[in-house]
């Protein structure tokens, strides 16, 4: 990686990296703390065969900026931190490995907390707790608050009622349709507290077998997932994967607003401008998806997780939402812009060492 690592940290003014590398059980990883300012660094684990040392660092330090952004704009009071294990989790995860790297996390003094991610899961943050304190989102059965995706529908459903408020002028989805483009665990939970609030759906998945049953069930239309973006509907919510949003689906909206669940659903920053020039209100999807980081941000309290209090506190995206779209209108920006400035004033200005 020669000079340009440090150039690369800098570039994403991260407040600090750590590498670990241990021989006997092949761990390779990375931390990267974005900012400590709130509190500390947290963010999962992404367990993923990246293609080079290079991108396994440009992905953390950019994951990290993300989380410390979520955290901050969410109300948490915890910084952004990521963590990346370089290799394929389906080959190269043995349990000496994860408590290699539970050794790793735990060195790090508390200035990191870890979670599950992409190629990690709940079993593995259980096994990772039997080694460190510095570990969040384990099992109920452990004390913990178990998958956070039911937290993460719930907290779309009040960044929708934001939405309709918005465009409405009152917080009721009732008769609205809205279009759904991914019904996995979160999309599906969705679905269901939107069907029950008196919506009117359309459903798409690549898996049939997980969207058709769902349709009979809530009395939902079906979309092909390749055009299910195009539907004549109220709202888009992207609920499977990132940058959705593009150049190309952008001209073919006929929805008025975008809201759901997707990590990254704009493919470029100019897609934002794209969204708001055609007339759709975006609420930003780190707004949207924050119930999940809500809900596990509960666990580090005094008294341990309570789910009243937590969901309590995921409808708070609600009145979050409402003031990225004040904030917008006020500074003259897109919602995206003005998300990024809310975090920002509890940050401080990007760039700027914590
Ligand atoms: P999931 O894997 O359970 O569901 C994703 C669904 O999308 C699957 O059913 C899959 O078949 C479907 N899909 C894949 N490609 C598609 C396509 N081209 N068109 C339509 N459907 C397609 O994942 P999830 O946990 O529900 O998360 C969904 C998204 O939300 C992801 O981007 C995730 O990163 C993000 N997210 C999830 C959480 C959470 O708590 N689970 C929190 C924040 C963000």
């Amino acid at each position: 990686m020669g000079s340009e690592l440090l150039d690369l940290v800098a570039e994403h003014g991260a407040e600090q990296v750590a590498f670990a590398a241990d021989d006997e059980t092949g761990l390779r990883a990375i931390v990267a703390i974005h900012s400590t300012v709130l509190g500390p660094g947290m963010g999962g684990t992404r367990f993923y065969p990246f293609a080079s040392e290079r991108d396994a660092l440009v992905d953390v330090l950019r994951l990290a900026k993300g989380m410390a952004y979520k955290h901050a704009v969410c109300g948490n009071d915890l910084g952004g931190g990521k963590a990346v294990i370089i290799g394929d989790p389906r080959t190269a995860r043995t349990d000496d490995l994860l408590r290699a790297y539970a050794r790793f996390v735990d060195r790090l003094g508390g200035r990191y907390l870890t979670a599950e991610d992409v190629g990690t899961t709940q079993a593995d943050m259980d096994l990772i707790r039997t080694v460190t304190p510095h570990v969040t989102g384990i099992s109920e059965s452990q004390g913990g608050s178990g998958d956070p995706s039911p937290a993460t529908a719930w907290g779309v459903y009040h960044a929708l009622l934001a939405v309709a408020e918005e465009l409405w002028g009152d917080p009721s989805l009732e008769d609205r349709h809205v279009a759904i483009a991914g019904t996995g665990k979160v999309g599906s939970d969705l679905a269901r507290r939107l069907a029950a609030a008196g919506c009117r759906l359309t459903l798409a998945d690549v898996r049939e077998d997980v969207v058709v049953p769902l349709a009979q069930e809530l009395g939902a239309e079906l979309a092909a997932p390749d055009r299910v973006h195009a539907v004549v509907c109220d709202v888009i919510s992207p609920c499977a994967l990132g940058a959705t949003l593009n150049e190309r689906t952008i001209p073919e909206l006929q929805c008025v607003a975008v809201c759901g669940c997707a990590n990254n659903q704009l493919a470029t920053d100019e897609d934002g401008d794209r969204l708001a020039d055609a007339g759709v209100l975006y609420a930003p999807d780190y707004v949207a998806n924050a119930g999940g980081v809500i809900n596990i941000a509960d666990e580090l309290g005094p008294s341990g997780y309570d789910r009243e209090r937590a969901y309590a506190r995921v409808a708070t995206i609600h009145n979050t939402v409402r003031r990225v779209f004040e904030r917008a209108t006020t500074d003259g920006i897109t919602p995206a812009r003005a998300a990024d400035r809310l975090a920002e004033d509890r940050l401080g200005p990007p760039g700027q060492p914590s």
